[in-house]
């Protein structure tokens, strides 16, 4: 069983995949978290969106690991450190990257393999997974979807305004819709929920409502 959960940045995709996972026992994976963790690692080490040997060797040697809510970086948690202003900054350029993404979708589908797994990211439902059995598209008005993630940055202890969250979330929402490979785009057969105005108790009721429906 594949889920697969597509939407723009803070349209409620990670919250509802949690809580869908648990309800059904299915392994969730956060593909966005690996897209940051890469990001890191350039950050880290000082690498130039343009430095493709550098960028090819980085993935070559990538270390990456994602144990439930746990995010590691060459053994490193640093599962605060991907959700900060500068990552957000950078990934969706290092995301529009080929060799990364190529990376990237070949982790996923490995992760995968033998397991009833709920993915939530971009691209899942149209490259990653195109046979996956349900395929779901959360939209929310961009306002909205802001002062959720502003909410949950606060509650995280992060000092960043609105205003930022807005900015970053839109710009971000346009270069992963217009890049080439991969744009976040819903595909053909997805179902299109929008969350605006919506509690997650609903959001998660239609999706149920879904799965039910397919047996
Ligand atoms: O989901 P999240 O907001 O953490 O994703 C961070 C970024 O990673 C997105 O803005 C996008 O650039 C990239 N991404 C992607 N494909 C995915 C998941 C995330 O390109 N499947």
């Amino acid at each position: 069983m594949i889920i697969a959960v597509d939407g723009p940045a803070g349209s409620g995709k990670s919250t509802i995949s949690k809580l869908l996972a648990k309800e059904l026992g299915l392994v969730y994976l956060d593909t966005g978290a690996m897209y940051r963790l890469f990001t890191l690692k350039m950050l880290k080490e000082n690498v130039s969106f343009s430095d493709n040997d550098k960028i090819n060797e980085l993935l070559e040697k990538l270390n990456i690991n994602i144990e439930n809510d746990k995010f590691y970086l060459d053994d490193e948690d640093v599962s605060k450190e991907i959700r900060k202003t500068d990552v957000a900054e950078n990934v969706s350029k290092t995301a529009a990257i080929d060799e990364v993404r190529e990376k990237m979708v070949s982790l996923q589908r490995e992760f995968s393999k033998s397991k009833n797994v709920i993915l939530d990211g971009r691209d899942i439902g149209t490259v990653v997974f195109p046979e996956a059995d349900i395929k779901i598209f959360l939209v929310a008005d961009p306002r909205e979807r802001a002062e959720r993630r502003f909410k949950e940055l606060k509650a995280k202890g992060e000092n960043i305004s609105l205003d930022s969250i807005y900015e970053n979330i839109l710009k971000r929402d346009k270069l992963d819709s217009t890049r080439e490979n991969s744009p976040l785009k819903k595909a053909n057969d997805a179902i299109e929920v929008d969350t605006t105005g919506k509690n997650i108790e609903e959001v998660k009721n239609i999706i149920l409502n879904l799965y039910n429906n397919k047996g």
